[in-house]
This record gives C-alpha cells, sequence and structure tokens, in this order.
C-alpha cells in the first residue's frame, strides 16, 4: 500500500505524515490490519528496537478531586467504587515503589489526584522522590500531580525527578466536552512548564470517548508540537457511576490503528500502552508491543491490570524484551536535546518537534 510505505519512510525520517495520512490509517480496514501494524512495527523497531520499557505507577493521593473530568472515576461526585485515600506516607510510596522495581519496572509514576499540587504537596512529594532515589537507586522518577503552578517543575527536578506526566487526553474542540472546571490550554502550560524545566515530558491521550477520527488525530498532532519524550495512549474505561460510563466505542482492531497512528505521527517518541489495554485489545495485546514501546506494569490508578507475571510472559512469548536500567529509553537526540536544556537551566523554551 502506497500509504503505509509513505508512512514508515517519513517514520524513519522523523517527518510529520500529513494529517490526511494519519487519518487514512484510523480509516484502513481489519483486512489491512496487519500491514498497518507491520509498518509502523519498522518504525517502532527503528527508534526503539524490540525493548519494552516497563512502569509502574504508585497512587500517591487517590479520589476526593475537586475537577469534573467526565472519564475519571475520581473526579467530584464520583459514584465509582475506588479507594479514597489522602496522601500516601513516605515509606509507604518508598515500599510500592521498590514493589515495582523488584517486578521490572525501570519508571515509577508518581500520581496525586486533585487540580493541581500546593506548594507545601511539592515538598511532600520531593521529599518522597529524593526517598525513592536512594532507596531504589536508578529507577526514573515521573510525577503526575496535574495543573503546576510558576517555580512548581523546577522544584520537582531539583528533588530529582526525571519525568512529568500531563496529559492531553483530547483535541482541543471537544476538551470543553470531557470537562469544564479547567481548560486545555492549562495543560498545554503545564507541559511547556515541565519541559522547560528540563523534567522529561509525558503527555499522551484517552481514546473511545466518543471523539471522532479527525479528533485523535488532532490531538497527536498537538501531541507532536509538543514534543513530549513519551506518549501514553490510554483506552477509555467507562467507570460505572461516571458520565462515560457508557462509552463503549472501541473494537480491539481499532486501537490497535489508534496506536499505529501515534506511531507514525510521533515516531521517535516513548508511545506507551496505558489504561484500558487489557479490555480494548483482549487477546490482541501483544500485537500493540509492535507500535508501542513501554506499558504500565501490572494494576493501574483505579483498575486491577493483568498480573505483572502474565505481562513478562506476553513480552517474551511475543519476541520482544524488558528494556534494562543500562539501557537509555530514548534516541539519542532526543537525549541530547534534554541534556542542554538541563545544562541551560530552568525556563528554557524548548524547540517543538514541527
Ligand atoms: S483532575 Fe485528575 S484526578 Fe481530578 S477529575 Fe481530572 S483526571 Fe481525575
Amino acid at each position: 500500500m502506497d500509504l503505509l510505505n509513505t508512512l514508515v519512510d517519513k517514520g524513519l525520517r522523523r517527518e510529520l505524515p500529513t494529517r490526511e495520512e494519519a487519518l487514512a490509517v484510523l480509516e484502513t480496514s481489519d483486512d489491512e490490519l496487519l500491514d498497518v501494524v507491520a509498518a509502523a512495527g519498522k518504525v517502532r523497531r527503528q527508534w526503539f528496537g524490540r525493548r519494552v520499557k516497563l512502569n509502574y505507577l504508585v497512587n500517591l493521593k487517590s479520589g476526593l478531586c475537586p475537577e469534573d473530568c467526565s472519564y475519571c472515576s475520581q473526579r467530584l461526585g464520583s459514584d465509582a467504587g475506588i479507594l479514597k485515600y489522602t496522601w500516601l506516607k513516605k515509606d509507604e510510596a518508598v515500599q510500592a515503589a521498590e514493589a515495582g522495581v523488584q517486578g521490572g519496572a525501570k519508571r515509577v509514576c508518581l500520581v496525586a489526584s486533585g487540580r493541581g499540587p500546593t506548594d507545601r504537596d511539592i515538598t511532600r512529594v520531593s521529599e518522597t522522590i529524593s526517598a525513592i532515589k536512594e532507596h531504589s537507586g536508578d529507577v526514573e522518577v515521573c510525577a503526575c500531580l496535574g495543573l503546576l503552578s510558576d517555580g512548581q517543575a523546577e522544584r520537582l527536578r531539583e528533588a530529582g525527578a526525571d519525568a512529568y506526566n500531563h496529559n492531553l487526553n483530547t483535541s482541543e474542540a471537544t476538551y470543553g466536552d470531557i470537562c469544564t472546571t479547567h481548560g486545555y490550554e492549562d495543560r498545554v502550560a503545564t507541559v511547556r512548564q515541565a519541559r522547560g524545566a528540563g523534567l522529561s515530558a509525558c503527555s499522551g491521550l484517552i481514546a473511545g470517548m466518543g471523539e471522532s477520527h479527525k479528533d485523535l488525530v488532532d490531538v497527536a498532532f498537538a501531541l507532536r508540537e509538543l514534543n513530549p519524550d513519551s506518549v501514553p495512549v490510554n483506552f477509555l474505561i467507562p467507570f460505572e457511576g461516571t458520565p462515560l460510563e457508557k462509552e463503549w466505542n472501541l473494537t480491539q482492531q481499532h486501537a490497535l490503528r489508534i496506536l499505529a497512528m501515534v506511531r507514525f505521527v510521533c515516531p521517535d517518541a516513548e508511545v506507551r500502552l496505558a489504561g484500558g489495554r487489557e479490555v480494548h485489545l483482549r487477546s490482541l495485546q501483544p500485537l500493540a508491543l509492535h507500535l508501542a514501546n513501554s506499558i504500565f506494569l501490572g494494576d493501574y490508578l483505579t483498575s486491577e491490570g493483568q498480573a505483572g507475571k502474565a505481562d513478562l510472559d506476553m513480552i517474551a512469548d511475543a519476541g520482544f524484551e524488558v528494556e534494562g536500567t543500562d539501557t537509555t529509553t530514548l534516541p539519542e537526540h532526543r537525549v541530547d536535546e534534554l541534556v542542554s536544556v538541563r545544562r541551560r537551566g530552568a525556563g528554557t523554551e524548548l524547540p517543538p518537534n514541527a
């Protein structure tokens, strides 16, 4: 197929496809699915080989959020039956992180519900980050605490955080449909702040919220412009008790097409298979490893993933290997970019990718 040859050539050169090409990937038929996976797999292998990075979530604070993100089981007034608790103690977080490291995780993601951290929260999380670094050595630490205020990204970086996650989730045009208590621009600003402070930016999307194919392409292109080093792709888990509880819009095949489209648009970024992979991809999960080079190990924030052992078996059975701490995840040019912003100091505006 000409389309796929073109996309592979562009992906190998880190060249942005056109919107029409990205859209065409989402509109391929199920008969073409294996060709699409094989093509995107070439791009994935060019930048990440057959390595799979494992990430582990540590939920520092759960539920009780004043925001109204409609996909989220932790939102204001949610009836979803999830655990609700305020900040995990430092030692508990260290223990949880170590459990992830023992399971093979290279990165721990410290996540807290809420609109964004107070300066006191940043102090608390900074102490936790330092303790995890001291205890678990080489593990990468990513913080995911919501919208950041001035100076907070710098403080996290000083405490030893390697990365910051804040997802765009959906296109600018549909953002107002899924959340009214903060805006798309707030999210973009936080990703920029994190990058400018020398944190490796992690920002992705949630598919299956009733968006169009065009919306998915729009959010993928917006992410490409922000240039995060990692791009988590979530598939909506429609939690009971949330406004999106009836949104079951994805087939396994379409979930794979979405991952392939993201790989073509962000060829050299760590594409991470995130929430909803088990329920939406089901027995096709191994095919997703040809597209994503990173997965979450075990449980997610408020839902249980498949056991870590099953993930490790799946990776080995599919002919991939778990990425060790002696390997750098990102391609060299991305590492150089991050090192250079860290050298230049906080507040540096990094060039966009496109
Ligand atoms: S701000 Fe975060 S925790 Fe709160 S409702 Fe939105 S996604 Fe959920």
